[in-house]
């Protein structure tokens, strides 16, 4: 890569971007915060299924026995009390439907802990308990004869007996509950322990993927410190050899340019026509060798950073009409149409003008000295740089020509010093855009273009409102 496009375009590696290591990080912090918070569930939602065991499917077991009993001896009671009619059967009996209905009322916030499996059937069980406590208390409070009871009394022992066994299913629903819980605790632990492994070999992984980036990152700064001193130097000694060349070709170039002009002038003697010509010949060429000089050592100023800038309060739009009027002739003399366009109300801008205007002297000519029918238009206007992204806000001068273009594949080397196209479209030394690009740098813009061949091109001299 030439030493200017490393400049302007260095090439990146995605660690450079930083494109690559979110992806470990992200692993690293993600595994760290399931590692906390798995266990953390694993562990509440094991808590809860044995707090179920321990407070509702473990004693709701004896309050089931319990009313089960009860029944049983309700029951027998009954049948005694319909053939005898001992009210000690009686008062036997209430206080056992005491106790029994004190079990029911225990029992059933128990089932519903454990939910409707278990919920639903006791309430049946307490439904159908209730049905037969009605007829008993018929029964025991003399509103149903004990001979009536005794015709009836096989359904309604019937009745007790199916209440009874309710009492054995519900029994079982409530042993069967409990190991559920306990099979559910037991994958559960497995579950928490296998995640748990997993997450650590995970974390683990990211956490060398992130040490081993982080070694790679560094090697890069490195490597890009490295270039960037090595740049540095080849710049500075790259400005120094141009500005000794420079100096020493300048002065033999202008003391002969100095002899010619004395010649031309005629002060050794009268010259003939042929002598004349070649004399103003001679002088052209060394003017071109001086103008490239001048360039060259303008080129060597801007790399090395020792461009002196005075950035003053400008009028942005006179500028542009004042450069824009100083290339009218030339674009007549071409036959080209030179518009300018410059809205009212433009704000003032801080810049170095004469760089300002240097930078737009040479987009207007090379517009002018590349098309050879049609137009070229200059516009002025505030726009945003870079589609928003670049926040300040920005002047954009656009030098639109209808002129040869450039093709696509050779943009990228428009800004390399010496680059030159069609040499023979016209005279050039391929260095004003280099130039141009590097003084808009240094006023804190930069150079766009869009070019089409055969249908023109468009340079964007962008300038920032506030120096830098
Ligand atoms: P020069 O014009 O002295 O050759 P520049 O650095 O100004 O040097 O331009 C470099 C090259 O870019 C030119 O030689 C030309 O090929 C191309 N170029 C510059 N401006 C235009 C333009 N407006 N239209 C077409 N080609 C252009």
């Amino acid at each position: 890569m030439p030493i200017d496009d490393a400049i302007i375009n260095p090439e990146r590696t995605p660690i450079e971007r930083g494109g690559i290591t979110w992806v470990p990080l992200t692993l690293v912090v993600a595994s760290l915060l399931l590692l906390a918070v798995v266990p953390m569930l694993v562990q509440s939602w094991i808590a809860e299924a044995r707090e179920e065991i321990a407070v509702a499917a473990e004693p709701a077991r004896p309050l089931v026995a319990m009313v089960r009993g009860s029944l049983d001896f309700e029951a027998a009671g009954a049948r005694a009390f319909a053939l005898t009619g001992d009210p000690e059967f009686a008062s036997a009996h209430r206080y056992s439907q005491v106790r029994r209905i004190e079990a029911e009322a225990a029992l059933l916030p128990l089932a519903l802990r454990l939910g409707p499996a278990v919920h639903e059937p006791v309430c049946a069980m307490i439904a159908e308990v209730e049905a037969v406590d009605a007829a008993l208390d018929s029964l025991y409070d003399g509103r149903l004869p004990r001979s009536a009871y005794r015709e009836r009394s096989d359904a309604t022992q019937a009745r007790l007996q199916s209440v009874i066994e309710r009492t054995a299913t519900i029994d079982r629903l409530l042993a069967d509950a409990a190991d559920d819980r306990r099979r559910n605790i037991r994958s559960a632990e497995r579950i928490g322990i296998a995640l748990t492994v997993g997450l650590v070999a995970l974390a683990l992984v990211a956490a060398l993927l992130v040490f081993r980036l982080g070694r790679r990152y560094r090697m890069t700064a490195l490597r890009l410190e490295v270039r960037r001193v090595e740049l540095e130097r080849v710049t500075q000694s790259r400005a120094r050899l141009i500005r000794g060349f420079s100096h020493d070709v300048k002065n033999p170039l202008g003391a002969a340019d100095g002899f010619l002009a004395l010649m031309e002038d005629g002060i050794y003697g009268p010259l003939s026509t042929p002598q004349s010509t070649s004399i103003s010949k001679a002088r052209r060429s060394i003017h071109r060798a001086l103008d490239l000089i001048r360039y060259l050592l303008d080129l060597a100023r801007a790399e090395s950073g020792e461009l002196s800038l005075h950035p003053v309060p400008l009028a942005i739009g006179e500028l542009v009409q004042d450069v824009a009027e100083d290339f009218r002739a030339q674009a007549y003399t071409s036959h080209l149409a030179l518009h300018c366009d410059v809205p009212e109300n433009l704000p003032t801008i801080e810049t170095d003008p004469d760089r300002a205007r240097q930078v737009l002297a040479n987009l207007l000519s090379n517009a002018i000295k590349y098309t050879r029918e049609g137009s070229v238009a200059v516009r002025v206007g505030a726009r945003p740089f870079d589609g928003g992204r670049d926040r300040r806000e920005w002047i954009a001068i656009d030098v639109e020509d209808t002129g040869i273009g450039i093709p696509a594949d050779q943009l990228r080397r428009l800004f390399t010093e010496f680059t030159r196209f069609r040499p023979e479209d016209a005279d050039g030394t391929g260095v004003g855009l280099a130039i141009s690009q590097r003084m808009a740098a240094a006023l804190g813009g930069r150079i766009t273009v869009v070019s089409e061949p055969g249908r023109g091109s468009t340079f964007t001299f962008w300038l920032p409102r506030r120096s830098r």
